[in-house]
């Protein structure tokens, strides 16, 4: 097989956005998709806006945050407040998270198809769209889960009935010492499972069985058309999927780097010549490719009778 097999790099050049991936699609063996911040923008699931200011009114007030995220790396004081901020994020991101359109859409675009998602959401989105679970990789951690802040021992604990709790017993921005979780094991305080600054974070048997998944979809298809398939993953932490996903586009001479942005990020030489970048909004483009493959089929259906 050699660099010009995908018909959408050779014959693409002028079609919409949609077709080319409609396209790309049909003609991988395997797609990898990687899922960044984004997708779960596309879809609301925003860190700024009234998804913010309605949910911290008085933490706004008093800390003048800008937006979820400076919120999230806040040094707090205490821990109780920590937990007051925590318990209410935890419930907007995952607990109480609605279903996302884009990724009902994106499910369905999958169906029959190998396929792989690696994301570093760490939200209820995909469980919530009903994938299959040993197809989704959470490689920065998943926020209905806590961790030892010492990280004494590999094991990740449940959190959902304690945030809850917390949220019912949260007075002035505060939750009750009695709720606030401590390591069973050395005593230092929890903290949501996700990484830190320095990259590290609680891996447990379950996070390691989730690689391994990952990383066998990978070794099935080496030689085969791999769909490297991006979907608004920005430059926050490149390292996690954008920059690995280039070394496999270039390391694998079958394989499309095809990025989904509205942003321009800098594909590296050795991979442009097999790279699209779709400048798309990721709601409108999902919807266009589902809408092309239902008239697709409806001519199909006319054809046949
Ligand atoms: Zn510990």
């Amino acid at each position: 097989m050699n660099k010009t097999s995908w018909h959408v790099l050779s014959n693409g050049e002028y079609l919409t956005a949609s077709s080319k991936l409609a396209m790309a699609l049909d003609e991988a063996d395997a797609v990898l998709i990687g899922v960044g911040a984004g997708m779960a923008a596309a879809d609301g699931f925003t860190y700024a806006g009234p998804r913010f200011t309605q949910n911290f009114p008085e933490f706004i007030e008093t800390y003048r945050w800008l937006d979820m995220f400076q919120a999230s790396v806040f040094e707090f004081e205490n821990l109780n407040e920590e937990w007051a901020f925590f318990s209410r994020f935890v419930d907007l991101n995952y607990m109480s998270q609605p279903l996302g359109e884009s990724y009902i859409r994106l499910k369905e675009l999958l169906k029959g198809r190998n396929y792989h998602i690696i994301t570093s959401n760490a939200d209820n989105a995909f469980e919530k769209a009903g994938f299959d679970k040993n197809k989704v990789f959470d490689v920065q951690g998943k926020y209905n889960l806590l961790q030892c802040s010492k990280g004494c021992t590999p094991k990740r604990y449940n959190n959902e009935e304690l945030m809850k709790e917390m949220i019912d017993r949260e007075r002035s921005m505060k939750v009750p010492d009695d709720l606030i979780p401590y390591c069973e094991e050395c005593g230092a305080p929890m903290e949501l499972n996700r990484r830190n600054h320095t990259d590290w974070m609680v891996e447990d048997e379950q996070f390691f069985s989730d690689q391994k998944l990952f990383h066998n979809f990978l070794d099935s298809y080496t030689d085969k058309k791999l769909l490297i398939l991006e979907l608004g993953c920005g430059y926050m932490a490149p390292q996690v999927i954008k920059h690995p996903f280039q070394q496999l586009a270039e390391n694998r001479q079958n394989a499309l780097y095809m990025t989904v942005n509205l942003k321009d990020y800098r594909i590296p030489p050795a991979v442009r010549k097999r790279s699209i970048w779709l400048q798309e909004d990721i709601r409108t483009l999902l919807e266009n490719v589902q809408k092309e493959q239902q008239i697709i089929k409806m001519k199909t259906y006319e054809t046949e009778q």
